[in-house]
C-alpha cells in the first residue's frame, strides 16, 4: 500500500529467455505493423486529415513505420476552445469516475501490448526488453495515478470550532498542455497525460516530433476507455507551432514538460511573459549523471551495472550513466573490465531479441554525438569504442564509447547517448568529487559502488540529487517504487510515479460552512 493506503500491483512482465514465447510475441508485433499506422491531430475526438509525412525507422531510415499530418494553427485554436468548455463537466465527474478511465485504459494497452511494443521498436528504436518494460510503465503510471486519484482527491473534513463546518477540496486547475519526449514516447506520454486527466483537467498534448504514432494510439485507447473527446486532445506537429502556441496561450492552466532544461527555462519565460493566471510548470529535464566507485566495490556487480547504466537504451535515458568516477586503485582494472563487457555488446535490429544496443534517434541525434566523440577524441583518453555492424548501416546506429577525461569540467552540458566518461580520483578526494557533482548544477540520477554503508548514506545525504542508487544500476525507475525526477537543472519536481505527483496538477479550495 502506497501513502494513501492505496493497493496497486505493478503489472507483469515477460519472459525473453523462452524462445518460444519470443517467437509468438514478435509474430503478434510483425503483424501488428502491417496495420496501416497514422497520427494526425485528434480534436475533439476527431481525427483530422491532411498533407501526409513519413515516420521512418531509426534501425532502417528506408522503412517507413507510419504516417503523421501536423497540427496547424486552427487545429490548435480548435483544442483549446473545446477543452475549455469540457473541462468543468470532466471535473465535476469526480474521481472515481476519472479513475475508472485510466483503469479501463491500462487494461486495453495491456491487451494490446505486442502492437505498442511494435511502435515502440519501431518508431523510436527500443530493445524488446525496454520495450516491454516500456509498456508495462505506462500500465503502471495509469493505475497508480488512479488508485491515488481514488483516495488522495476525495474531499476532506477538517476540524473547527463547533457550530462551522471546514472542509479542503482538489480540483482541477483547468488545461494542461503536456510536451513529452521521444525516448519514453509511450510511458511519458501516458504518465504525463493520465495524471493531468485524473486530476479533473483537460488536456492538449504534444508529443515528440519524432514519435507521434504510439502518441496516437494511447489517445485512441484512452477515449475508448472513457476519457471524452473534447477532454483530452493530440496535437503533432514542431516546436514553434504547437508547443510555443500552447504555452503563449492563457487558455493553458498549466504545462507538464519533459525534455531538455534549455527547452524547459524557454516554457517558464513564456508562461512568465504572458498576461493571465500564474500557473505551474511541471519539468523533467536532463541530467550528468554520475557514479562514484571505490576501492572497496565488487567489481563484477559495477561491470554489469555501468553497462546497463550508460549504454542500455543506447544511452538515451535521462536517467543514464555519463560520469564514472573510478577510486585510481582500481581505475585501470575497472577500465579494462568495462572495455572487455563493451566487446560482448551487440548492436543491431531491435527487433532481434540478441541486440542489447539499438539505433539512436534520429540524425540529428547521431551527428551531436558524432561531434562529442571527435572533441574526446582531441582531449581524452580512448579506451573503447564498439563499432556499428555492415548490417545496420542504414540506421542511425553510434557505437557505445568509452574515454577518460582528466576532469569532469571538460563535459560542459549533457550529451545524450551511449558515451561513457571516466575520471579517476584520490582516495583523499571523495568530497571533491563530491563537490564537483553537486557544482554541475544537475540533480536526476546518482549511483554509488562501496560496500561502506555509511560512507555511500553519507553521499547519498550531501548530494542534491532525485535519485540515488547503491550498489546497483542507476536507470529503470519503477512507479510507485523509485518516483522518478530530479531537481536543480533536472527539474522542478514533483516526481512522476510518487505519491506527490498529483497534487501539482490541482487547485486547493477549502469551504467554511456556518451550521
Ligand atoms: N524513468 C527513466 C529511468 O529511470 C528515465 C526517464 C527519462 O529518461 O526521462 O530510467
Amino acid at each position: 500500500a502506497d501513502i494513501y493506503g492505496a493497493e496497486r500491483p505493478n503489472s507483469k512482465g515477460f519472459d525473453l529467455t523462452a524462445p518460444e514465447k519470443v517467437a509468438a510475441l514478435t509474430e503478434q508485433m510483425q503483424a501488428a505493423l502491417s496495420r496501416n499506422w497514422t497520427a494526425g491531430p485528434i480534436v475533439g475526438g476527431v481525427e483530422l486529415s491532411g498533407p501526409t509525412q513519413p515516420v521512418t525507422d531509426p534501425a532502417n531510415r528506408a522503412r517507413t513505420v507510419g504516417t503523421v499530418v501536423l497540427a496547424d494553427k486552427p487545429a490548435v485554436e480548435r483544442a483549446l476552445s473545446l477543452s475549455v468548455a469540457a473541462q468543468k463537466q470532466w471535473d465535476r465527474e469526480g474521481a472515481d469516475h476519472r479513475a475508472a478511465c485510466l483503469d479501463r485504459a491500462a487494461d486495453l494497452m495491456e491487451a494490446d501490448t505486442p502492437a505498442l511494443m511494435a511502435l515502440l521498436v519501431r518508431e523510436a528504436g527500443k530493445t524488446l526488453p525496454d520495450a516491454i518494460a516500456e509498456v508495462r510503465e505506462a500500465v503502471d503510471f495509469c493505475r497508480y495515478y488512479a488508485a491515488q486519484a481514488r483516495t488522495g482527491l476525495k474531499p476532506v473534513l477538517l476540524p473547527g470550532p463547533t457550530g462551522e463546518r471546514n472542509e479542503l477540496h482538489l480540483t482541477g486547475r483547468g488545461t494542461f498542455a503536456c510536451i513529452s519526449p521521444w525516448n519514453f514516447p509511450l510511458a511519458i506520454f501516458v504518465g504525463q497525460v493520465v495524471a493531468a486527466l485524473v486530476t479533473g483537467n483537460a488536456v492538449i498534448a504534444k508529443p515528440a516530433e519524432q514519435t507521434p504514432l504510439i502518441a496516437a494510439e494511447a489517445v485512441r485507447m484512452l477515449h475508448k476507455a472513457g476519457v471524452p473527446g473534447d477532454v483530452l486532445h493530440l496535437l503533432p506537429g514542431d516546436g514553434a507551432t504547437v508547443g510555443a502556441a500552447l504555452v503563449a496561450d492563457t487558455r493553458i492552466a498549466g504545462v507538464c514538460f519533459t525534455g531538455s532544461t534549455e527547452t524547459a527555462r524557454l516554457i517558464n519565460r513564456s508562461l512568465a511573459d504572458r498576461d493571465g493566471a500564474i500557473v505551474p510548470l511541471i519539468a523533467e529535464t536532463g541530467g550528468q549523471n554520475c557514479m562514484i566507485v571505490d576501492s572497496t566495490a565488487l567489481l563484477e556487480q559495477v561491470v554489469d551495472d555501468c553497462v546497463t547504466s550508460a549504454f542500455q537504451s543506447a544511452g538515451q535515458r535521462c536517467s543514464a550513466m555519463r560520469v564514472l568516477f573510478a577510486q585510481e586503485e582500481i581505475a585501470d582494472k575497472l577500465a579494462d573490465m568495462l572495455a572487455g563487457a563493451m566487446d560482448l555488446i551487440r548492436l543491431g535490429d531491435p527487433m532481434d531479441v540478441a541486440t542489447d544496443v539499438g539505433p539512436v534517434i534520429d540524425n540529428d541525434a547521431r551527428d551531436i554525438l558524432i561531434a562529442h566523440a571527435s572533441r574526446m577524441d582531441g582531449e581524452a583518453r580512448l579506451i573503447k569504442a564498439v563499432s556499428v555492424p555492415d548490417a545496420v548501416q542504414n540506421g542511425t546506429f553510434f557505437g557505445p564509447r568509452l574515454y577518460e577525461i582528466d576532469n569532469l569540467s571538460r563535459l560542459k552540458r549533457e550529451v545524450f547517448g551511449p558515451i561513457l566518461h571516466i575520471v579517476r580520483f584520490k582516495a583523499s578526494e571523495l568530497d571533491k568529487v563530491a563537490a564537483e557533482i553537486a557544482a554541475t548544477g544537475y540533480g536526476l540520477t546518482f549511483g554509488v559502488h562501496s560496500r561502506l554503508e555509511g560512507r555511500a548514506q553519507n553521499l547519498f545525504k550531501t548530494l542534491p540529487v532525485g535519485n540515488t542508487y547503491i550498489n546497483r544500476n542507476m536507470v529503470g525507475a519503477v512507479v510507485g517504487v523509485q518516483p522518478f525526477g530530479g531537481q536543480g537543472l533536472s527539474g522542478t519536481g514533483p516526481k512522476a510515479g510518487g505519491p506527490h505527483y498529483l497534487h501539482r496538477f490541482v487547485t486547493e479550495k477549502t469551504l467554511t460552512v456556518n451550521t
